[in-house]
């Protein structure tokens, strides 16, 4: 872990930590971050990318250092986001349960909220020791308006009573934008302005990312 971010972060109490592929980031993950920081009373949000997304060994992502580098950028102007390469820098599948005991580590007091799309936690049965997640941090799941999910919370909280008090949802109607609706709007050669901010956009353009979607 960066020795920055552990200098900073050491104060915390409550920390997030926002955990996705980020490709791209867009307002969607930035609001859902900062409702999530404000809702809870976090101390500090830790976006962190995945290096090699467990669930995606079959997908082509973009390379981590341009999607830590738009991340980095989106994040700069708020004082309680910071970023890591946590799970860039460590080798193989960017296992969750990896990445917490590895935090927990580093921040043994504090309490750990991960924060994540409530797509991606409904999986998190199949995810690699679902049970110890729970025990390392509350999760906070980020979901799109409408989003119906009480049949799957139903079967978690059944299968891990622990998740019971240790799982928050949050609706966040910036969600209505994605990651795959940008890449296919700026494969379809569309306008993504304000979905994301202006210099990921640039960055985007530079690299030529997602034109051939
Ligand atoms: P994904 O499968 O690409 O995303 C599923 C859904 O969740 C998408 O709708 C996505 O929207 C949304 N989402 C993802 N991250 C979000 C966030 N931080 N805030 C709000 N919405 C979010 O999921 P992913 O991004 O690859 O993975 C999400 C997290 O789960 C990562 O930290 C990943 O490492 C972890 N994960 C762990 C395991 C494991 O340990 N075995 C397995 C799978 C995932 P967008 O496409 O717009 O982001």
């Amino acid at each position: 872990m960066e020795t920055s971010i552990k200098k900073t972060l050491s104060s915390a109490k409550r920390l997030g930590i926002m955990g996705g592929t980020f490709d791209p980031i867009h307002y969607g993950h930035l609001v859902a971050a900062e409702t999530a920081r404000v809702e809870l009373g976090l101390d500090y949000v830790l976006f962190i990318p995945a290096g090699e997304p467990p669930h995606k060994k079959k997908l082509k992502i973009t390379d981590a250092e341009l999607r830590f580098k738009m991340v980095e950028i989106s994040i700069k102007n708020n004082e309680y986001f910071k970023a890591s390469r946590i799970e860039i820098n460590r080798k193989g599948p960017s296992y969750t349960i990896d990445t917490l005991r590895e935090l927990h580590r580093f921040f043994p007091k504090q309490d750990l909220f991960f924060i994540t799309g409530t797509d991606a936690m409904m999986d998190i049965l199949a995810w690699r020791q679902p049970e110890e997640i729970f025990k390392l941090a509350k999760v906070i799941s980020a979901s799109r308006p409408g989003y119906e999910s009480q049949k799957h919370l139903a079967e978690i909280y059944s299968k891990f009573p622990i998740s019971k008090n240790r799982l928050y949802q949050l609706e966040i109607p910036a969600l209505a934008i994605s990651s795959s609706y940008i890449r296919s709007r700026i494969g379809n050669n569309k306008s993504v302005r304000y979905l994301l901010p202006d210099e990921v956009i640039k960055l985007i353009e530079d690299n030529k990312l997602y034109v051939n979607v």
